[in-house]
């Protein structure tokens, strides 16, 4: 996808603070972090949100959940515990319209978000 800055910091266009990369997935953190340790895990095809999941592609999820799982124990937040959030749409507060799922933690979090 041409205009999304999530395909373009895959593609080194637009730079980031990666944590990972495989054939299928990119992590890295997020920019204007919401917790000590904020990172996005994201799919390396431009898929728009979980809307967009079907048959042929869903199996990314698993990849990204587990992708998540290795990180956190690398970062040290897996013990403590951390929020795993992904926004879809208008309503859901989806600003960034490549699927993503963000991972916070290093600090107590709130509940239910605002
Ligand atoms: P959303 O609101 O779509 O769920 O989350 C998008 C996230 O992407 C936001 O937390 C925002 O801070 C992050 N973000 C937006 N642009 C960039 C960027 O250029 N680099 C990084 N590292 N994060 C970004
Ligand atoms: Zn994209």
């Amino acid at each position: 996808m041409e205009d999304c800055i999530f395909c373009k910091i895959i593609k080194g266009e637009i730079p980031s603070k990666k944590i990972y990369e495989d054939d299928n997935v990119y992590a890295f953190y997020d920019i204007n972090p919401g917790a000590p340790v904020h990172f996005l895990v994201i799919p390396k095809e431009h898929i728009e949100s979980v809307n967009s999941l079907n048959e042929d592609n869903a199996e990314i999820v698993s990849h990204i959940f587990k992708t998540i799982n290795k990180l956190v124990s690398e970062l040290g937040i897996d013990k403590n515990g951390y929020r795993i959030v992904n926004n879809t749409g208008k309503d859901g507060g989806q600003t960034v319209h490549h699927m993503h799922f963000h991972v916070l933690g290093g600090r107590s979090l709130a509940w239910p978000p605002g």
